[in-house]
């Protein structure tokens, strides 16, 4: 593990520093995962990299210096707690529908000293009716497809904003499938770039959808109706 974020950190930019709270967070996720379903990724080395690196590819897209960031469907905490743990200046609402998930990630702040990180239990499309266009950054990586993602993540961001979707490389249907959703929405697909996660071959993607104009109040919708009638 720590070989893969030594030659990993350097390689997306970032500083080694974080190493010691990085394998800390990893300890204890594959610790409860053997009592708790968190993660089918259970090889320490292959939880650097393709939990924890893929997670810090975004600062390396993205910057996300500071602000405000919520990552909805964090499940485990990927990407939101990694960020937060690179990233002190920058706020991070861990948003997940499940609540053993979100008190994990409750244990793992705490132990960890992370205060820039706030866990959360709620579904998105219902956590749009209290912090409606306030955050800087959405952020989600394997939630649901993209035009269902955009109706859970858009309403959370401010105009000025982007929601940054985590995706595979062979997506390009996917993508044009959500333009409808981008607009409605109030959005507007700013760029696309795949990345190789550092010491993998993997490839994956991001999709910036910067927010140019409000969201109508009628979204998001229920989630079974957007499921059933996406955008
Ligand atoms: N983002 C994490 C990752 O990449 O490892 C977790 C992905 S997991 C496959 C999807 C997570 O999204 C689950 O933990 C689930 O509870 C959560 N989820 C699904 N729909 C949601 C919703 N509408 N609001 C909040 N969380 C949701």
């Amino acid at each position: 593990m720590r070989q893969v974020l030594e030659a990993g950190l350097p390689a997306l930019g970032l500083d080694t520093a974080a190493i010691p709270a990085l394998e800390r967070f990893a300890e204890m996720l594959l610790q409860r995962n053997r009592v708790m379903n968190l993660t089918a990724i259970t090889e320490p080395r292959d939880v650097a990299a393709l939990h924890l690196l893929d997670s810090l590819a975004l600062i390396s897209l993205a910057g996300l210096e500071d602000g405000s960031a919520v990552d909805v469907g964090t499940g485990a905490g990927f990407p939101g707690l990694p960020l937060a743990i690179v990233r002190p200046r920058l706020q991070v609402t861990l948003l997940d529908s499940l609540g053993k998930r979100v008190g994990f990630l409750r244990e793992v702040c705490e132990t960890l000293g992370v205060t820039n990180a706030e866990c959360v239990q709620g579904r998105a499309e219902e956590f749009a009716a209290e912090r409606r266009e306030v955050y800087d950054w959405a952020v989600s990586r394997a939630v649901a497809a993209l035009p269902v993602l955009c109706e859970l993540c858009l309403p959370l961001v401010r105009v000025g904003g982007c929601f940054l979707a985590m995706k595979s490389s062979h997506t390009e249907a996917e993508i044009e499938q959500a333009g409808g959703a981008v607009r409605i929405l109030g959005g507007r697909i700013a760029w696309i770039r795949d990345y190789t996660i550092p010491t993998t071959e993997v490839v994956h993607r991001v999709v910036c959808v910067e927010k140019v104009a409000g969201t109508p109040k009628k979204y998001p919708r229920r989630f079974a109706q957007m499921k059933k009638t996406p955008l």
